[in-house]
């Protein structure tokens, strides 16, 4: 466990407490007054008790005693009822605490520059400061619970001196009793009890700290081989066609092995918090004969003796809890300075801030000027010296084979990443200069591997909880999907899918497909790219889109991808990717009237299928 000096420990509490007061307003303040309040009300009962009992025993004044029982009473009630309150208050907030922790990791994933959602190393970052957070509260939520420690401690110790202040100071006529090496005894039996129990609590930190680094890889690798393989039931074909249980059960046994050893570990550490709690029942009994033997020869009265034994042990309890939480403080602010390391990751994509102009005539043109791109850490060229044009309302094919370029070409004119050489221009302006929520908001995707979530058909559509029902059902049209909708059993609200609702419907490949090309249309961005559209569609359907392509982009500018030529065709231009380059631009007529272009060989290999055999 690296060290932070206190300092920077102050720093990242004081960060920590700033990140709970924007996504858990109300959280740590309330836990705070409820301990305020809480810790108090014993201290409260303790000093009105002692004051009856002295009177008892002395003056015996009626009224005096009623005003005390008053007194305690009517505070009990008060604090009872503000704890009630608070404790509802906190309860629910408590409860939701997590679902806000979960948007602290949204936030920051959605304003991640896109090549750092697919860089491994962040991803990782995430992914541990996640689990950490999740499965152990570790950070954050330990610094709500932390909170409510803090208070009780600092309450116990500056109560129980206020209470106890008196104990040494008033005298028994004893010289031996009234010796301040009696208060240094006492003071040095609880510092030690406190000491020994913080010592304790940083051991037990170590094996913690070591358990949750093994929990957490534990947990992976068991959603991954308990729940993944077994119970998806995609996996689970190929779990029982190839046995690949066998070494799922290998590797299970491994963790369970793991696991053991571990809590052996655990069993060992528990020898400090034992030898802790022998230090500090010592120091208690040393406390108690103090007040004892002054009691003894008259230094004060019955109900005093009441009020410094219940309170010495508070004394004790805050002065523990205080180391406690101090040490606690060290393991969460590790852990927070993880989770604030990767919500520190800079945005390094250059923000413009043109306004895209939103031209009633959507004209608009775009231009790859000598663009060449390279994947960060790869060090080879997914795209070389592109030169590419087109204009609004043109229809051009990107086509090439696997692995030519052709998604890349995408992403760099949506601007999920920006070219490492050259520039793309959007109506002669270079597209870093834009806005970049404006840019992309011109850009209608459908990805080769886009996802639908499992809410409603409607929903999905429009990305978003609120839709225009009648555009919905419009761009299901445009998608071919009109005849399946007639089987949804709720139409537009259907539930896609049964995650979260058993009477969701489960969708084929295709299906999925049109979906996601209604969601593009229903965006209604002046371009719409569509990224192997038909890949997952049977030859009938796919035939049905690309015949009907023209109709389902209507005016807008379009760029389709694929590797299958026959779907093509019908585009104003086509670009032949290969290998990151574009070997040949033109209509189709054009491109294959050059029968030594990589079109001509692409399409003859091609058409054996789709052509009746003459051989
Ligand atoms: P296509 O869409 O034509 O199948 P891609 O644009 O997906 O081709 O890929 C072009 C090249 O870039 C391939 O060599 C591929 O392996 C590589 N590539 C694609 N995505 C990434 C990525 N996220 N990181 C690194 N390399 C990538």
């Amino acid at each position: 466990m690296s060290k932070m000096s206190i300092r920077k420990r102050f720093f990242v509490t004081m960060r920590g407490f700033g990140i709970l007061k924007r996504y858990c307003p109300g959280l740590a303040q309330g836990k705070a007054l409820y301990e305020l309040i809480n810790s108090i009300q014993p201290f409260i009962s303790v000093w009105f008790s002692a004051r009856i009992i002295n009177e008892i025993c002395t003056q015996r004044r009626a009224a005096t005693i009623a005003i005390y029982v008053i007194g305690v009473v009517l505070t009990n009630f008060i604090f009872s009822i503000l704890k009630s309150i608070l404790d509802r208050v906190c309860n629910e907030k408590e409860s939701q605490m997590w679902s806000w922790f979960g948007k602290i990791f949204s936030d920051k994933q959605m304003s991640l520059d896109f090549d750092d959602l697919e860089n491994a190393k962040i991803q990782h970052m995430r992914q541990e400061a996640e689990e950490n957070l999740y499965m152990f509260g570790n950070g954050l939520a330990q610094l709500v619970w932390g909170t409510s420690a803090l208070v009780r401690s600092l309450v116990n110790i500056l109560a129980s001196v206020a209470m106890t202040v008196t104990l040494f100071l008033s005298r028994s006529g004893n010289k031996v009793i009234d010796n301040s090496a009696w208060i240094l005894i006492v003071f040095a039996c609880i510092l030690l009890g406190g000491f020994s129990n913080s010592k304790a609590t940083v051991k037990e930190n170590e094996v913690f700290m070591k358990w949750c680094k093994d929990t957490v890889w534990f947990n992976r690798v068991f959603m991954f081989f308990g729940k993944e393989l077994y119970m998806n039931p995609e996996k689970a074909k190929d779990v029982r066609i190839y046995n690949q249980n066998t070494i799922a059960a290998k590797v299970l046994d491994k963790l369970i092995q793991h696991d053991r050893e571990n809590q052996t570990a655990l069993f060992k550490m528990s020898i400090f918090p034992a030898m802790a709690n022998i230090i500090i029942g010592l120091a208690n009994t040393v406390c108690y004969l103090f007040v004892a033997v002054k009691a003894f020869f008259g230094a004060f009265g019955a109900g005093s003796i009441v009020q410094y034994v219940a309170v010495l042990s508070r004394l004790g309890d805050g002065l523990q809890e205080l180391m406690y939480v101090l040490s606690d403080n060290e393991v969460y602010c590790i852990h927070l300075q993880k989770l604030f390391e990767y919500m520190d990751i800079p945005n390094h994509m250059y923000q413009g801030s043109l306004t895209v102009e939103k031209r009633d005539d959507n004209e608009y043109d775009v231009e790859f000027r000598d663009v060449s791109f390279q994947y960060p850490n790869t060090g080879t060229y997914a795209l070389r010296h592109v030169n590419l044009k087109f204009k609004t309302g043109e229809k051009l094919a990107v086509v090439g084979m696997n692995g030519s370029g052709k998604t890349t070409f995408i992403k760099l004119m949506c601007r999920l990443y920006d070219p490492t050489e050259g520039e793309i221009l959007l109506n002669g302006v270079n597209i870093q200069k834009y806005d970049y929520d404006e840019y992309r908001s011109i850009f209608s995707v459908v990805f080769q591997d886009f996802r639908l979530f499992a809410f409603g058909l409607g929903q999905n559509v429009a990305a978003s909880a609120d839709y225009d029902s009648g555009h919905v059902l419009e761009c299901l049209k445009r998608a071919g999907f009109d005849e399946r909708l007639k089987t949804m059993p709720n139409g537009i609200k259907t539930c896609l899918y049964k995650d979260f609702d058993t009477d969701g419907v489960e969708i084929s490949g295709g299906e999925a497909q049109k979906i996601a090309l209604a969601r593009a249309l229903y965006k209604d961005a002046p371009f719409i790219i569509l990224d192997e559209p038909t890949a997952a569609l049977d030859p009938i359907s796919e035939y049905e889109v690309y015949s009907r392509f023209n109709e389902i982009a209507g005016g807008k500018t379009a760029v389709y991808i694929s590797h299958r030529l026959a779907s093509c065709r019908f585009c104003d231009k086509i670009a032949v990717f290969h290998k990151g380059e574009v070997m040949q631009k033109g209509t189709h007529e054009e491109l294959l009237a050059n029968i030594n272009g990589k079109y001509y060989e692409l399409w003859n290999a091609q058409s054996q299928y789709y052509t009746p055999h003459t051989k």
